[in-house]
């Protein structure tokens, strides 16, 4: 037997860069930017309704694709708010977070060498996810332009694109980046799935949270001609309600799509969070001014740390939506994210991660890192006086 029983295609999956930079946060009293999880609770009536429901038996198994009044609350949500309408009992499952979602979609759809085209940088686990359904990511690079604004190469895009291609997986409002892809990016890759009977698999877990100077709202792919019957479209109550340690999230799509996150989702959890499935039906059906509210606290918190951001000295590229936003390190001396990162504690007290993470061409994030801004405004008040210190030579 070999020292590390992990099977070799796990092997590349290292400890997380998050558990890195969180447990240097903890060791040197730094405010820990790095990993997006709010420090405040998220809405009283949905916390209540949990409080309620754990009180009064909601305590076994729920329904294999979830409970009912969770079903219809993310099909009258998903109307509401995208104009996308969906049958409840065929259509949608709820999932442990968007995160299973997307490894039960990938894990039944693909086959091995089938492959799925992405934008990179991309959220941690979807390389995983595919490589665990033996399948091969074709990564298609984000940039930022002359403006800052990420963009990707229509011909590297097509490139991406072949006789294997079974889906591509797309994230907007895009995590780590900022980036909510445009109509017209969208409308690419509508095309493409269409020229390549591909399927689309989307994750918009922040799909509230596009700022109001962005230049263009956020568009849901399925809501594109010829898309809505091949796309699985994903969400989650964690980024929008402050919750994400609850794990309570879901894909709708046409029901042949729902169907197989669910054979596989049967066989990985089966189902999750019985006691909170009522409270996030709750939360979907709070009024249009709580996500507004939301999004302008957010917003607001942005701002301040683009400010402080710059103040310190870093090209601070826009961010147009999601918690976070990425960062130049080049005005400040750095090449490597990650060496900065490591040293940034030191420094000045913080902690944020290096974008290169979540790049198979790494060198395409090398000079990026990643702040998230879904922190209490004193902490990014805090955070954004500490920053300053960087800019003073010692
Ligand atoms: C946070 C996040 C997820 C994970 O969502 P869960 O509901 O916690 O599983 C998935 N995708 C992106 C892009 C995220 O930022």
């Amino acid at each position: 037997m070999t020292n590390d029983p992990l099977v070799e295609r796990m092997r590349q999956f290292g400890t997380t860069i998050f558990t890195e930079m969180s447990a240097l946060a903890v060791r040197t009293g730094s405010i820990n930017l790095g990993q997006g999880f709010p420090d405040t609770d998220g809405p009283a009536e949905m916390l209540a309704a949990a409080a309620d429901a754990l009180r009064s038996g909601a305590n076994q198994y729920p329904p294999l694709p979830g409970i009912p009044a969770l079903r219809a609350a993310i099909t009258a949500h998903e109307e509401r708010f995208w104009g996308l309408t969906r049958d409840p009992d065929s259509e949608v499952v709820v999932t442990a977070g968007a995160t299973e979602a997307v490894a039960a979609a990938i894990l039944g759809l693909c086959d091995a060498g089938d492959e799925v085209v992405c934008f990179e940088p991309y959220y941690d686990s979807y390389a995983a996810s595919i490589t665990l359904a033996g399948a091969v990511r074709r990564p298609v690079t984000l940039r930022p332009g002359p403006d800052g604004r990420y963009r990707f190469d229509e011909a590297a895009l097509r490139a991406a694109f072949g006789p294997r291609t079974r889906l591509v997986l797309l994230n907007s409002p895009h995590n780590p980046t900022g980036k909510v892809f445009t109509r017209t990016e969208l409308e690419l890759i509508a095309t493409l799935c269409q020229e390549h009977d591909a399927y689309a698999v989307t994750d918009e877990v922040y799909e509230h949270l596009v700022f109001t100077d962005a230049p263009e709202p956020h568009v849901p792919l399925a809501s594109l001609p010829g898309m809505r019957d091949r796309t699985l479209r994903i969400s989650s109550a964690g980024k929008t309600f402050s919750c994400t340690g609850w794990k309570v999230g879901w894909a709708t799509g046409p029901a042949p799509l729902v169907a197989t996150v669910q054979r596989v989702k049967q066989f990985l959890t089966f189902v999750n969070a019985g006691p909170l499935q009522p409270a996030v039906a709750v939360a979907l059906a709070l009024p249009d001014d709580y996500f507004t509210g939301f999004r302008a606290g957010l917003q607001a918190r942005r701002d301040r740390l683009v400010i402080g951001l710059t103040e310190a000295g870093f090209t601070v590229l826009p961010s147009e939506g999601t918690y976070f936003i990425t960062a130049d390190i080049t005005p400040l001396g750095g090449t490597d994210g990650a060496d900065f990162c490591r040293s940034l504690p030191e420094r000045c007290g913080v902690v944020a991660v290096p974008t290169q993470v979540f790049y198979d061409h790494r060198e395409a994030g090398r000079h990026l890192i990643r702040f998230a801004f879904c922190k209490r405004q004193e902490v990014i008040d805090e955070a954004a006086q500490r920053l300053t210190k960087l800019g003073r030579v010692t």
